[in-house]
């Protein structure tokens, strides 16, 4: 049987374009992964997604969206996709279960934020540990925090985090910046902004469950010191997930996938939504509004190229 959509990843564009597709008599398959739910799974309270005044958990979103697909029948997997061939229709998807065809197949693969690699940081993250200022800023009001990176979205983050904190540190591992000159001169004309160089984070320390201090190694005298701080915003880049479609589809030079006419990509019949092919807003609701355009694009598409 071949499928009319298949969807790749669970987060909110997978779950979203599945509730669409759903909700169109489609009869979608998710390949949600072994890891479901995308980058809410690793946050705590999400304040900034309309429709819920009190904020809700990032996990617990994530639980109503997959609920939402299912009401419409939306077959859920969760499955690794391993394999992909986009050469000829119908399209092939392998997972680590099983081999499907489809008309149409929607990419929500999203990006990971990169990370310090120390365990410390996993454990607090969504407990003082964040990759996203726009999600988290507004909890560390009043307080003194660090932000680890030296390009522009380390500078953008410590920029707008002055907003609710108190002091931003940028802890970078080098001398000087990456990121492009005028976000440098925004971060240092900011008098709550300062900046310690030659720096890396060795242990996220914490005090009843939440980030109460970092240790800092100086890269070139090999010192370590101890900075009293209450959250830590990972600003070090973010990496797509897409090598599945390497050689596949037209990626940007940053490996994001290339999309024109909101979400078509360089194969027909192939859509992608969410991270996967947006490095510019990455929030939660743009997430989910490219994947109801990409239902809605497969779903036109479908009409227009039925046998
Ligand atoms: P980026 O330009 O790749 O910068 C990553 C930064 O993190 C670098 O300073 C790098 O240090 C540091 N880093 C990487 N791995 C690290 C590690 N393991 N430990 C400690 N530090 C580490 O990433 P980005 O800032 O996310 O920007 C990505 C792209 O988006 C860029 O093209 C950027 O211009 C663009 N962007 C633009 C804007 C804007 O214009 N408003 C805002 C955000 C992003 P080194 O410098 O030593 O390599």
């Amino acid at each position: 049987m071949v499928r009319d959509v298949v969807i790749i990843g669970s987060g909110p564009a997978g779950y979203t374009a599945a509730v669409y597709t759903g909700r169109a008599q489609l009869n979608p398959m998710v390949f949600a992964g072994a890891n479901s739910g995308g980058q809410l799974m690793l946050t705590t309270d999400v304040e900034n997604y309309p429709g819920f005044p009190e904020g809700i958990m990032g996990p617990e979103l994530m639980e109503s969206f997959r609920k939402q697909a299912e009401r419409f029948g939306a077959e859920i997997h969760y499955e690794d996709v391993i394999e992909v061939d986009f050469s000829s229709r119908p399209y092939k998807i392998k997972s680590t279960a099983q081999e499907v065809e489809a008309n149409t197949v929607i990419i929500s693969t999203g990006a990971s934020a990169k990370m310090l690699g120390l365990e410390s940081e996993s454990r607090l993250m969504g407990h003082g540990v964040s990759t996203c200022a726009t999600c988290d800023g507004f909890f560390f009001r009043g307080q003194e925090i660090a932000v680890v990176g030296g390009g522009d979205s380390a500078m953008e983050e410590a920029v707008f985090l002055t907003k609710f904190a108190d002091k931003v540190t940028v802890i970078h591992r080098r001398g000087e910046l990456r990121a492009s000159k005028i976000m440098q001169q925004k971060a240092f004309d900011n008098p709550k902004v300062e900046f310690m160089w030659h720096s890396a984070i060795t242990e996220v320390l914490e005090e009843d469950g939440k980030v109460s201090r970092v240790e800092v190694e100086n890269l070139e005298s090999g010192d370590r010191s101890t900075l009293p701080l209450t959250g830590v915003f990972v600003a070090i880049g973010h990496t797509p997930n897409t090598s599945l479609f390497e050689g596949q589809l037209d990626l940007h030079d940053n490996g994001y996938i290339k999309t024109h006419e909101v979400t078509r990509t360089s194969v027909e019949g192939v859509f992608a939504c969410g991270d996967v092919q947006d490095f510019t807003y990455r929030q939660a609701i743009t997430a989910a509004g490219s994947g109801c355009a990409a239902a809605i694009d497969a779903e036109r598409w479908l009409e227009h190229h039925e046998s």
